[in-house]
């Protein structure tokens, strides 16, 4: 416990009697409470791979590793490369959710600083350039997914986007602006 005392944050103890399983539940429930996507592959995960447990019967004992053979497994040439082949698909992964909360231009790439109802993950730009049907078309940005737009009677409930004859509505809207105002 000593060394991994000496690497948490000033003031933060974990008790010396933190078993490894409750250690593991710690690193899940704080990952989850701070939004951070976890891939914890344990015993746990190893031991559903076991041929006698992916065969068991409902209630029969299932097959646990002992410290050694887990040891022995993580020490392996294919466990060390996990990390590596899981760091491609995360970078993808992760692209696609900048894309998808609307932090950069889908057309540029510029850092976007305002909600997605108000850049419709465009920076102001590419913004005047783009086409409405184009916009209506694409995912909606304020989804947080790559989904249609949720259409209302006028606009998308998600985004605000103006679902059809965009002047007539988008005058409106220009006019209900000061009158709000
Ligand atoms: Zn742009
Ligand atoms: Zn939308």
């Amino acid at each position: 416990m000593s060394t991994l005392t000496a690497r948490l944050p000033q003031g933060v103890r974990l008790p010396a009697t933190l078993q490894p399983d409750d250690a593991l539940d710690l690193i899940k429930a704080l990952a989850e409470h701070y939004g951070c996507a976890h891939l914890l592959i344990t015993p746990d995960e190893v031991e559903d791979h076991l041929t006698i447990n992916r065969n068991a019967a409902r209630g029969q004992q299932r097959r646990r590793l002992t410290a050694e053979e887990w040891t022995r497994l993580y020490g392996t040439d294919a466990w060390r490369k996990l990390a590596a082949a899981a760091h491609a698909v995360t970078t993808r992964t992760v692209l696609t959710a900048i894309r998808q909360a609307a932090l950069e231009c889908v057309r540029c790439a510029t850092p976007l600083t305002g909600p997605p109802t108000a850049t419709w993950g465009h920076c102001p730009a590419c913004l005047i350039g783009a086409d409405i049907d184009d916009l209506r078309r694409r995912p909606c940005p304020a989804a947080g997914a790559d989904t249609p737009h949720r259409w209302g009677t006028d606009t998308c409930d998600h985004c605000g986007i103006p679902a059809a004859n965009p002047p007539a509505i988008a005058a409106r809207r220009l006019t209900a602006l000061p009158a709000a105002a």
